[in-house]
Parts: C-alpha cells; structure tokens; sequence
C-alpha cells in the first residue's frame, strides 16, 4: 500500500508498505480522507522533533474492511471515523476499535475525530453556562468548532475575534454574535461595550500564539475562565501573570492528553456531529490526494484566504483490498 513518509523537514516521500495486519481489538480501515492538523505543522517545517522518517496523520476516516475477533462495535463495510496517533496519510490503516466510532452517513472529509473530540472536551472543561458573554479568539478550524459547540450551550454574546476578513465573514456564518477584527479595532473596548461594561464571562484563545495571551486578560471580567485550547508549540510564552492574578481569573488548561477523556469527547462529537447538531460543512476548504501531501502541509502553513482546513483524500482508483494493493 501506499503510506506518506516524513523523511525530512518539508518532504514527504509516498513509499510502498504492506498493509498493515489487524489485532484481535483492531480494525482494518481503507482511509477515505486524512485531515491535516495544525499540530503537524511545526514538525513539517522542521522545528520541534528532530528524529526522522515519521509517519504522521492522525484524523482519519474511512471504511471498516476487517474487524478482529475481539471487536463487537464495528463490522466490515461501516463507515468509520477513526482517532489513531500515526499512520493516517496511508491507503490503509489498523487501529483500536474503542478508538473508532461510526460515522453513519457524514461526507469522509467531515468525520474527523480527533479534532472534534477537542473541541468538545475544552467546551466542556469551560463549563460556558446559560446566557454567558463568551469571547473566542481565533476563527480557524478549532475556533469554528468551539464557536459552535459554545452556542450549544446558550451562551448570549459569542463574539469571535481574528485579524483576517474571511475568518470573521465565515464566523458571522456559523452564528457568532458579534465579530471583531482585532487589528482595526480594540478587542477589550468592543468586548466591554457588548457585555455592559463587565468583560466576558468567558474567552477562549484558540491561536496557540503569543499575541493573543496579552490580550484574554483585557477581554475578561474579574473571576472570569481563560480558556487555552491554542497549541502553543515553540518558544516558551510570556503571560501577563501579575495581571491574571489580581484579575483572579480561573485558568483553563484545555488541552488534553489522557485517554477516557479523549474518548468521551469522541463519543460526544460524534453524536454532534452525525446528528447535525455541529456541523464541519463547508469547513474543509481544501483537498489533495495522496501523492500532493506536500502541496497540502504547504498550503494548511500559508493559510491563502479562504483556507480552514486541508484534507488528504485517498481516490477512489486506490480502491482495492489491501491484497491486491500489494500486488500491483
Ligand atoms: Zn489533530
């Protein structure tokens, strides 16, 4: 089968593997589509990690073509939506079935589970309630997932700050309240002036940047959550902690790492999603087949406007058993 390799910063090689076999709790999966994470971007360009081949590819879904013995969730011919750390930008895939849920009848590119389950999780975590002022900084693909998942929970204001005009266009779409461009205008003063002077309930960075971290303390009432769901990869951040003190704000960590929650989050982002409740239509703004990885890492890195969220595709011409993949 065909699997993309990271051999080095920037170059994925496309290299012929044998299909991977499946464990007595595993499934075999012929991959449909592999998102693209934001997560994989800092080791693509070559910072962070150094050991090198990789495999990444982690938000995987697909079709269910084996189930061992040990599996009672999932058969054969089931759509599938599939969490597994490594491996996803491949033509098949063995993973965990407790790792799996069903995708029923959600278009391949939308039944991405990893990211979802994170949304869910930081939304909970938040605990947003009844006729909160929520803040939401950033308005990519996490920050479109939580915006929806934050207007579940009958939040009054959701106002969704970012610096790019098709981000805040899009947000306006998905239901935010009140948007804000946060380079014309000053976030804190509009966050006052919606939210009766008190700052927000709650604000959400969903950057994984430094600038935004200077700013969630201006945005927050007294005793209010800083919600951190950014990715912050990199140099170490500088946080206004003298200020975030005397604000008594409750610091939200939410970012997770531990199995049962990751796998509770799936669980219910799925429900969301194959029950429309949260939707990714219109989200994955951009496709590429397996051989254009490359082209995909490099566009998900330059962000051309209109971008949300890439996908790898596996095309349908790659569709054959693992057997006579081997064969070819
Ligand atoms: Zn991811």
């Amino acid at each position: 089968m065909k699997i993309a390799v990271l051999t080095a910063p920037g170059t994925f090689e496309i290299a012929d593997e044998p299909p991977p076999t499946c464990g007595p709790d595993e499934i075999l999966v012929r991959v449909a589509a592999c998102g693209v994470c934001a997560s994989e971007l800092d080791t693509w360009q070559g910072r962070g990690a150094a050991d090198f081949p990789r495999h990444p590819g982690h938000e995987v879904s697909g079709t269910v073509l084996e189930a061992g013995p040990e599996v009672s969730t999932l058969t054969p011919g089931d759509a599938v939506a599939v969490w597994t750390v490594e491996r996803g930008f491949a033509e098949f895939v063995a993973a965990k079935a407790d790792r799996c849920r069903p995708a029923r009848d959600l278009p391949a590119e939308e039944a991405l589970l990893e990211p979802v389950a994170c949304a869910v999780n930081a939304v909970e975590l938040a605990d947003v309630r009844l006729g909160d002022d929520v803040v939401i900084i950033g308005a990519g693909f996490m920050g479109n997932l939580v915006q929806q998942l934050v207007a579940l929970r009958g939040a009054r204001h959701v106002i969704v700050a970012d610096t790019r005009a098709d981000a805040l266009k899009r947000a306006r779409r998905l239901g935010a309240t009140a948007v804000v461009d946060s380079l014309a205008e000053s976030l804190p003063r509009a966050v006052r002036g919606l939210t009766d002077g008190n700052g927000a309930d709650v604000t959400f960075e969903v950057t994984g940047a430094q600038g935004p971290l200077e700013l969630v303390g201006d945005t927050t009432r007294m005793s209010g959550k800083i919600v951190l769901v950014g990715f912050h990869q990199g140099a170490p951040r500088k946080l206004p902690l003298g200020h975030w003190n005397w604000m008594a704000f409750q610091i939200v960590n939410a970012h997770f790492r531990e199995l049962p929650t990751i796998m509770r989050g799936m669980t219910a982002g799925m429900r969301l999603l194959t029950s429309r409740r949260l939707s990714l239509d219109g989200l994955v703004t951009h496709r590429f087949a397996l051989a254009d990885i490359n082209e995909a890492f490099r566009t998900a890195v330059e962000k051309p406007e209109g971008f949300v969220k890439a996908t790898v595709t596996v095309s349908a011409a790659d569709e054959a058993a693992p057997g006579q993949v081997e064969a070819r």
